[in-house]
C-alpha cells in the first residue's frame, strides 16, 4: 500500500512532464490528487437503441460495425474517416475527423458500446466523433457516470481520471474525521465510501451523497476551527484598562461623532476594561467614519501604555491614515510612525528600532508590520483596516507580537450576514449604520459608448467647476483580443487627445509603491484634475474635492467592487456622480448594473453579489481571509453549513481538545485548511 503523502510520480503513467502539468493544478501527492475532485459529472449510464438517440443529446448505445472504416485524405492535416453501425432499430453513419488510429480499432461485424450525439442536420442519422469501447472492456468512457476534472492545458480528462484511479486503488482515502454519531445524524456517507464515490460514483444520486458529505467535512472542520481559535481565546488574560477618558481626544476632533460612531467606540471601551482580549470587527459602510473608531481605540491604548499596530491593506490606505491620523493625534502628544515595504532599508531599520524600543506608540503600516523583524516594546492593540483583505492567519500573526492583545478589524464591505456568520464567527461585531451629516447621494448612471462625447463633456463642466474626476479601468495594460480599457492607454489617449488642456494623471497596480503613493497624493493636493485609475483606489482614499466617478467597462466589476469605487466621490459638500459605462448588451448584466444605479444600500448589494458571484469572486480571489474550499460553495451550500455548525460546536464541547486519534487528526485537517487559506495581500 502507498501512502497519501507519497508522490504522484510513483503512479504508472507520471512521469516528470505529467507531474509538471498535475503541479499546475497544485496536484504532487496522492493526497492532492484524491482531494482534486470533479467539478461535475457526464451521466453515461443511459444505454438506448439507435432509434432512440435524440438530436443533440448525447446518449450510450450498443451497434456493430457494417463495414471496414475508410479514410479519405481531403487535404494537408485533415484525415475523414466514415463507417456504418447499425443495431436492430437501425443504421447510423459515424464520421470522425483525424483519428484514423483511434478508428483502426474498429473491427467489420464486432460490437462496441459507443456514446455520442447525433446530429440533425443531414438526411438520415449522422453522428461525428464518438466515442466507444468493447463489450468487454472496464468502462471508462461509457457506461459510467464520468466525473470532469478541472484541468490544465495538455492534461486531458482521461488522464486525470486514470490517475486518480489508481491512487484510490493503492492508497486508503484520507482518515475518518466525522464522528459515527454525526454520520448517522446527519445522513453522510463514510469518508472511505465517499472519497471513493466522489470520483467513480455508481451513478449521479451517488455522487450527490459524496458530494455532500465533502461539504459537509469541509464546514464541520472549518467551525471546528473556529470554535477552538474561540474556546481559546475565551481562555486569555489581558490586563485591564484603567483609563478610559476619551475627553482629550473628543477635544480635538473637527466634528461631533455621528450616534453610531459613539456606540461603536462605547462598545469598544466596555470591551477594553474586561480583562479579556478585545475580539471586534466594526462594520460600516464606505464613509461612515470607521477610522475615527479606530482612532479613538488608539488612543486608549496610548493612555494605557500601550503600543497600537494599524495594518492597513495597500501603501495609499497606510499612507493616507497616516496623515489624517498625524493630524488628530501628533498634537496629543502621541507619537507616530509609517512602516511600508517601501521606505529604504535604512528607514525601515530605524522605524523598527524605534518601534521596538517604546518610542512611538502607534504604528501605521501595511503587511510589513507582519514580518519577523518587527518586534513591538509593548503592543496592546491591533487594528486591521477592511479586515476581509486578510487572512485569520496574518490577523493572529500581528497580534501574537503583543500579549494577547485587543483587536479591532474594520470593514466597509459590507458582508452578507449568512458570510459575516461564517468569517466572523469569532468577533463581536459594532455596526455604523449611520453616515456623518451632510453626505449626498451618488448619482449612478448607466451608459454606452454613444455617450462618449457627453461623458467627456461632464469631466471637463466637473473641473471647470474646481472639482476632480476618477477614471476607472479594468486592466493596467491592454490585452490583445481584449477590448478593456486599459488604464495607461486610456490615460494617454486622455491626456493627448480628448484633456490635452487640463492634467491627467495615472495610477495603477504594477506601479512601484513609492510611485502609487507620489501620485495619490499629488492627486489629493489638487495637481491633477483626472486620475485614471485600475482598482488600486478601491479602499479607502479619501479626496473630497472628487465629484465624478467613471468606471469603464463596469461589467468587468463586482457589484460590490463598484460599490467601493463609488464611495470614494461624494465624501466632501457638492453633489457627485458616478457614471458607468459598458459595451455589453447582455440583459442580465445591464439589469444587474441598473440595480446597482438604482440603490446606495451597500447590503443589499452585497448580498446581490453574493449569490450572483459566490464568495471567492465577492472578495477577490483569495483575498478573502475565508478558507478556500474544495467543495463547499458558501453561497448555496448553507443548509450543510447550518448542521455542520451545530454538529461541530456539540462534538468540539465533548473532545475537542482530547487526546484521542480522531481528535488529533480533526486539529490536523483544520490546521491544514487555515494554512490553505491564509490570505494575500496586495
Ligand atoms: P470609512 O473608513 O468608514 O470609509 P472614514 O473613516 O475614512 O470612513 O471617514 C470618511 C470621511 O468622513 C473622512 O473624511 C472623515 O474625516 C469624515 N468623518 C468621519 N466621521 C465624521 C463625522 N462624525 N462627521 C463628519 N465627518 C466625519
Ligand atoms: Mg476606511
Amino acid at each position: 500500500m502507498a501512502k497519501l503523502s507519497d508522490p504522484i510520480t510513483i503512479l504508472k503513467g507520471v512521469g516528470p512532464t505529467k507531474a509538471k502539468q498535475f503541479a499546475q493544478l497544485n496536484i504532487y501527492t496522492l493526497q492532492d490528487l484524491i482531494c482534486h475532485f470533479p467539478r461535475g459529472y457526464e451521466d453515461r449510464t443511459r444505454l438506448v437503441t439507435i432509434e432512440k438517440l435524440e438530436v443533440d443529446k448525447p446518449a450510450c448505445f450498443k451497434a456493430m460495425v457494417m463495414n471496414t472504416p475508410h479514410t479519405a485524405h481531403i487535404r494537408k492535416g485533415l484525415d475523414v474517416t466514415k463507417v456504418q453501425v447499425a443495431d436492430r432499430t437501425g443504421r447510423l453513419n459515424l464520421t470522425f475527423f483525424n483519428q484514423k488510429f483511434t478508428t483502426d480499432k474498429l473491427r467489420y461485424g464486432q460490437e462496441y458500446i459507443f456514446y455520442g450525439a447525433v446530429s440533425g442536420d443531414f438526411i438520415g442519422y449522422n453522428m461525428t466523433s464518438p466515442v466507444f469501447e468493447e463489450l468487454d472492456s472496464e468502462p471508462v468512457v461509457t457506461r459510467r457516470v464520468l466525473p470532469i476534472y478541472p484541468l490544465t492545458a495538455g492534461l486531458s480528462n482521461a488522464s486525470v481520471l486514470k490517475a486518480v484511479r489508481q491512487a484510490l486503488a493503492i492508497c486508503d482515502p484520507p482518515a475518518e474525521i466525522l464522528p459515527q454519531s454525526v454520520r448517522e445524524q446527519y445522513g453522510i456517507l463514510g469518508a472511505d465510501r465517499a472519497y471513493y464515490a466522489i470520483h467513480e460514483p455508481a451513478s449521479m444520486e451517488e455522487a450527490e451523497m459524496a458530494k455532500k458529505r465533502l461539504i459537509f467535512e469541509e464546514f464541520f472542520v472549518f467551525s471546528a476551527g473556529l470554535s477552538l481559535m474561540r474556546a481559546a481565546r475565551a481562555g486569555k488574560k489581558t490586563p485591564a484598562w484603567h483609563n478610559t477618558d476619551l475627553g482629550g481626544f473628543y477635544g480635538r476632533l473637527p466634528f461631533a461623532l455621528t450616534g453610531a460612531q459613539q456606540r461603536a467606540i462605547a462598545e469598544v471601551v466596555r470591551d477594553v476594561q474586561k480583562g479579556t482580549p478585545m475580539n471586534r470587527l466594526v462594520q460600516g459602510d464606505v464613509g461612515s467614519g470607521k477610522t475615527m473608531v479606530a482612532a479613538a481605540a488608539a488612543w486608549l491604548a496610548v493612555q494605557n501604555g500601550k503600543q497600537a499596530a494599524m495594518m492597513a491593506p495597500t501603501e495609499i490606505l497606510a499612507e493616507q491614515h497616516y496623515q489624517g491620523l498625524c493630524k488628530l493625534l501628533e498634537p496629543l502628544g502621541v507619537r507616530l510612525c509609517l512602516l511600508t515595504g517601501s521606505l529604504t532599508p535604512k528607514n525601515k531599520k530605524l522605524t523598527r528600532q524605534a518601534i521596538e524600543e517604546g518610542a512611538v506608540d502607534l504604528v501605521i503600516g501595511t503587511h510589513a508590520l507582519v514580518s519577523e523583524s518587527t518586534v513591538f516594546a509593548d503592543l496592546g492593540l491591533v487594528i486591521a483596516d477592511e479586515q476581509h483583505r486578510f487572512g485569520v492567519a496574518q490577523r493572529a500573526k500581528l497580534s501574537a507580537k503583543g500579549e494577547d492583545p485587543h483587536l479591532l478589524v474594520m470593514s466597509a464591505t459590507p458582508i452578507p450576514r449568512t458570510l459575516a456568520l461564517i468569517m466572523y464567527g469569532d468577533l463581536e461585531v459594532s455596526v455604523l449604520d449611520e453616515l456623518p451629516p451632510g453626505r449626498q447621494q451618488v448619482d449612478t448612471f448607466l451608459v454606452g459608448e454613444s455617450y462618449r462625447t457627453r461623458i467627456n463633456a461632464f469631466i471637463r463642466k466637473q473641473v471647470a467647476e474646481g472639482h476632480q474626476c476618477f477614471v476607472v479601468c479594468p486592466a493596467v495594460e491592454e490585452n490583445e483580443g481584449v477590448e478593456l480599457k486599459a488604464a495607461t492607454v486610456w490615460a494617454e489617449t486622455l491626456q493627448k487627445t480628448v484633456f490635452p488642456d487640463l492634467k491627467v494623471a495615472l495610477i495603477h497596480g504594477q506601479m512601484k509603491g513609492a510611485d502609487k503613493e507620489a501620485a495619490m497624493a499629488s492627486f489629493a493636493r489638487q495637481e491633477a484634475d483626472v486620475l485614471v485609475a485600475t482598482t488600486v483606489i478601491e479602499v479607502g482614499v479619501d479626496v473630497p474635492n472628487a465629484t465624478l466617478m467613471v468606471i469603464e467597462d463596469a461589467d468587468r466589476f463586482g457589484l460590490s467592487q463598484l460599490h467601493q469605487l463609488r464611495g470614494r466621490v461624494g465624501r466632501g459638500s457638492a453633489k457627485s456622480y458616478c457614471i458607468l459605462t459598458t459595451h455589453t448588451n447582455a440583459a442580465s448584466t445591464r439589469e444587474r448594473l441598473k440595480a446597482f444605479c438604482a440603490t446606495t444600500d451597500g447590503f443589499k448589494i452585497a448580498e446581490e453579489d453574493l449569490k450572483m458571484r459566490g464568495p471567492g469572486d465577492f472578495f477577490g480571489a483569495r483575498q478573502s481571509g475565508l478558507p478556500v474550499f474544495r467543495v463547499a460553495n458558501l453561497s448555496c451550500d448553507l443548509t450543510t453549513l447550518k448542521q455542520a455548525q451545530e454538529a461541530s460546536a456539540q462534538w468540539i464541547d465533548r473532545e475537542g481538545t482530547a487526546d484521542t486519534a480522531p481528535a488529533k487528526a480533526l486539529r490536523g485537517r483544520i490546521a491544514e485548511l487555515f494554512r490553505r487559506s491564509q490570505g494575500t495581500m496586495n
